[in-house]
């Protein structure tokens, strides 16, 4: 199949999916959960899904037609971010509900229901930038969404053609883990309800988006170490962890470290579902009470948009060692047949040890500290510009396993730079009792029989 090679655990995300509902349940909320497309370009998951309870969120035309063609009718799928014609044409066409994302796209999407006499089109407003007395967030501006202070003027747009809008809700998406920002946001989303209400709009749903996270490494302590000893590196107290002294967002000046770590925090022991839980545990910061208990007392719907916490698990890449050498530095250098977009880890700040799966014996005693160098004629061209170490030495003809990379470390980047070909993906699935696999593109959810036994 070539190097590299996606492989996709499509039935894992059953799993994913019943942690998340069960939080809904713990908090007796009603709600849809969305999963964010982006994350994975694969078929074989959208069709999974589709043969689920669960919905997809779309955030191009393309990722639209993918999902109605793998089996979601309309009212399972939101389109998100911001959309060109073509795109909420399609939308209203076929009766999706549109996440507008500015209050253009809001009255460009009412003229189009109009000008083609489409039926009404449900539409959640997309708000962003929300304020909060309580706490100083030092909240970052965000591209998308409608600033909350101007949720009045999307409302007039809603409120000015009845005929082709209807509004179900109000939404927000923070690509942040700060629980304090999203529980801003989210009782913001709250107050734009009441507005709603005053006004004789009747929404009745929050979709809090995603961003609930991966616990990408179990032990704790060994981020700790990890992260002391890269400080100690760049302050040059000890042997480099990175090439060419890369200080992931740190640096040295004068004795002492500057700046901050731009990595994700691999060790993330409440993420996913348990995120979730923790958000509606919290208290929203001005009326002072848990957020799920505001949703339930108001009998909103809460709606979540989980990509990457979706896919924990459900997929990995392999990858072809082509050489290994000794530099006279002392360094070893492993050259592997996918570059730094076939395995984006490193765009992503995230650190994770492949698995060694050596094809003969071992070539020597580990561990064996090496770069992992990618397959384009580009000085960055590293799969990470960190020291990795790994328990044994490979030869060539080896693989590399980059487990847990079906969310955003797979294909999100991938391109045909230099020509070099996007990685194949696989679907591996049980059938009975034995394991099977086949063309990503070919997988259906039909091919996976449940074991009886
Ligand atoms: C990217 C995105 C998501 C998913 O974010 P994750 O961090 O993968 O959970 C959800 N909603 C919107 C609008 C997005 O842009």
């Amino acid at each position: 199949m070539g190097s590299p090679l996606g492989v996709i655990l499509p039935h894992r995300l059953r799993d994913n999916i019943a942690a998340f509902r069960a939080v809904f349940d713990e908090h007796r909320l009603s709600g849809e959960m969305y999963y964010a497309h982006k994350a994975n370009r694969s078929s074989a998951l959208v069709r999974e899904l589709a043969a689920t309870d669960a919905g997809i969120d779309v955030a191009s035309l393309a990722e639209l037609q993918h999902a109605l063609g793998a089996g979601f009718v309309p009212h399972r799928i939101m389109a998100t971010g911001p959309k060109n014609e073509e795109f909420l044409w399609l939308c209203a066409r076929t009766g999706v509900t549109v996440g507008a994302d500015s209050v253009g796209e809001m009255a460009t999407l009412a003229r189009l229901v109009t000008d083609w006499s489409l039926p009404r089109v449900r539409v959640m407003a997309r708000l962003s930038g929300f304020a909060s007395s309580g706490v100083r967030l030092g909240s970052r501006r965000s591209r998308f969404g409608v600033p909350a202070a101007e949720t009045s003027e999307i409302l007039d747009v809603v409120e000015k053609h009845p005929d082709a809008l209807d509004l179900v809700g109000v939404a927000f998406h923070l690509d942040t883990i700060g629980l304090p920002e999203k529980a801003a946001a989210l009782e913001g989303c709250l107050g734009a309800l009441d507005e709603c209400r005053r006004r004789g709009l009747r929404p009745w749903s929050v979709d809090i988006g995603g961003g609930f996270g991966v616990d990408y490494l179990a032990d704790g302590v060994q981020w700790e170490r990890y992260t002391s000893a890269l400080t100690e590196a760049v302050l040059g107290r000890r042997a480099p962890l990175t090439w060419n002294g890369h200080g992931y967002g740190l640096r040295a000046e004068g004795g002492h470290v500057r700046g901050s770590l731009s990595l994700y925090p691999a060790h993330r022991p409440v993420s996913g579902p348990a995120y979730l839980d923790r958000l509606l545990r919290t208290l929203a910061p001005e009326l002072r009470r848990p957020l799920g208990t505001l949703l339930l007392d108001n009998m909103y719907d809460l709606h979540i948009e989980p990509g990457r916490a979706l896919l924990d698990q459900c997929g990995l890449v392999l990858a072809r060692v082509l050489e290994v050498r000794d530099e006279a530095d002392g360094d070893t250098i492993v050259r592997l047949d996918c570059n730094a977009r076939d395995v984006s880890l490193e765009e992503h700040g995230v650190l994770m040890d492949p698995v060694v799966v050596h094809r003969t014996t071992p070539a020597g005693p580990g561990p064996v500290g090496v770069y992992l160098f990618g397959n384009l004629c580009l000085e960055a061209d590293l799969i990470t510009r960190r020291k990795v170490f790994l328990p044994s030495r490979p030869r060539t003809g080896d693989l590399l396993a980059f487990v847990n990379t079906a969310g955003y470390l797979m294909d999100f980047s991938a391109t045909q730079a230099l020509h070099q070909p996007i990685g194949r993906k696989v679907a591996l699935y049980r059938d009975g009792g034995a394991w099977r696999w086949c063309l990503d593109e070919q997988y259906w959810p039909v091919h996976h029989r449940v074991e009886t036994t």
